[in-house]
């Protein structure tokens, strides 16, 4: 039995957790990303894990979109902001909810920088695990039913992660839980495990060493740059630009390895099923002069509901909050994603499946970023 068709499936992982008889597992696809298998020798047809998948359930939000309230988002503390992807908002809300003593989930760098894994953290410090976009499809897989323990014996929680993996966790969980905050992003698309591993086992074969750093969106260096750092064992340390020929954000910008729901993703509107949704303000300057600042932006959408405004109101007080009033034509000219799917490449199906052939990574990098 299939639960739904392979180019539907996001890998959300709800299915895996829900299911009784704990016969689903995450298996490689001929796109290398990770799907569901079902054990048909264990598994009784109850269809619990189709009734809570939301590639076969996506239901859209009756929210108002005239409801929906825009804010310029600058986290005050330099180091935290200089760690975040934009400007800090995802480490507002999430201190915030550690403040309460709450519980903080999402995505971290794992098995030594070659894949993404969900994790849940419990205090400020380890909350730098979860800093920063790592545009690698994240293994959700133990973080829903951990979640759904916690907030039943009403501890405060926050999960974030892709739109996709929000309405899977919302639909396993089943109900509406007041103690769980969700944070999902404008997202681009999502990019394969198993590339993203390859890579990094191409780029420590090259320096001889392993890697013991990664930031993507690294703030050494002016911030529009789009510059990536790679730090290693032996002390080296490197940046690359949008024009190094071997720089893995081509491939994910090019529409090479993005899994493929994500180019015709559901999740393009302005109100997600998350209660913050969090995003790159870029050309914050244009839109209003006294936003200027190459450090990064966070743009903050929510529906305004008793749960959203209280608590957004709470975590403010470290930040330097702006209320702003955004056009639809200003959204679609410097927010793309918010409304349209990114392209894929014409050589996508090709390139993964040579990849998935076990065609050396770094030749198919040389044949198709030259
Ligand atoms: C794959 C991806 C695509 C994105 N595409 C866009 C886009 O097209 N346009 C845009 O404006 N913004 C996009 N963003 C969001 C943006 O880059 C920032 O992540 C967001 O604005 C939060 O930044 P921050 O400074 O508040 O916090 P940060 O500290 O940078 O945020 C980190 C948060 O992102 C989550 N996260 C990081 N990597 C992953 C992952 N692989 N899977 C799930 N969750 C993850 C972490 O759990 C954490 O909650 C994307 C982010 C990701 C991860
Ligand atoms: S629940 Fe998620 S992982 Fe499972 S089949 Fe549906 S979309 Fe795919
Ligand atoms: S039908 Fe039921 S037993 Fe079979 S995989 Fe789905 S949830 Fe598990
Ligand atoms: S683009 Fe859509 S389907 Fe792809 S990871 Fe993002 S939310 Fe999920």
């Amino acid at each position: 039995m299939n639960i739904c068709e392979s180019n539907i499936c996001t890998g959300c992982g709800a299915c895996v957790g829900i299911c009784p008889l704990k016969c689903i597992s995450m298996e490689r696809n001929s796109e290398a990303f990770s799907e569901p298998v079902i054990d048909d020798n264990i598994c009784n047809k109850c269809r619990k894990c189709q009734k809570i998948c939301p590639a076969l359930n996506y239901k859209e939000e009756d929210n108002d979109d005239s409801d929906v309230n825009f804010y310029a988002v600058i986290n005050n503390n330099r180091d935290v902001r200089k760690q975040s992807s934009s400007g800090g908002a995802f480490s507002m809300l999430a201190e915030e909810v550690l403040r309460r003593g709450g519980f903080v989930f999402g995505a971290a760098w794992a098995d030594n920088f070659h894949s993404v894994k969900h994790i849940c953290v419990d205090n400020v410090n380890d909350l730098s695990k979860l800093r920063q976009s790592k545009y690698v499809q994240s293994n959700t897989i133990g973080s829903f039913s951990k979640v759904k323990t916690l907030l039943n014996s009403a501890a405060l929680c926050l999960y974030s992660g892709c739109p996709c993996q929000i309405d899977g966790l919302l639909n396993f969980l089943g109900k509406k839980y007041e103690n769980l905050i969700t944070v999902d992003f404008v997202c681009n698309s999502i990019t394969s495990p198993f590339v993203w591993s390859s890579y990094v086992d191409f780029i420590e074969e090259k320096e001889n060493s392993r890697l013991s750093g990664i930031e993507l969106r690294t703030k050494n260096r002016p911030y529009s740059l789009y510059a990536q750092l790679f730090s290693f064992e032996n002390n080296c340390a490197y940046i690359k630009y949008t024009d190094d020929p071997e720089n893995y954000m081509k491939l994910f910008g090019k529409g090479l390895v993005g899994r493929s729901i994500c180019y015709n993703c559901k999740y393009r509107r302005k109100n997600h099923k998350s209660d913050f949704t969090l995003a790159d303000f870029w050309n914050a300057d244009k839109f209003d002069e006294t936003l200027f600042d190459d450090g990064g932006i966070s743009f903050v959408i929510f529906s305004q509901t008793p749960k959203t405004q209280t608590f957004f109101k709470d975590s403010c007080h470290s930040s330097t909050v702006k209320k702003v009033e955004i056009s639809e034509e200003w959204l679609n000219e410097n927010l793309r994603m918010i409304y349209n799917s990114p392209v894929p490449a014409e050589g996508r199906k090709e390139f993964l499946s040579r990849f998935s052939d076990g065609e050396n990574l770094s030749n198919l990098i040389k044949e198709v970023l030259a």
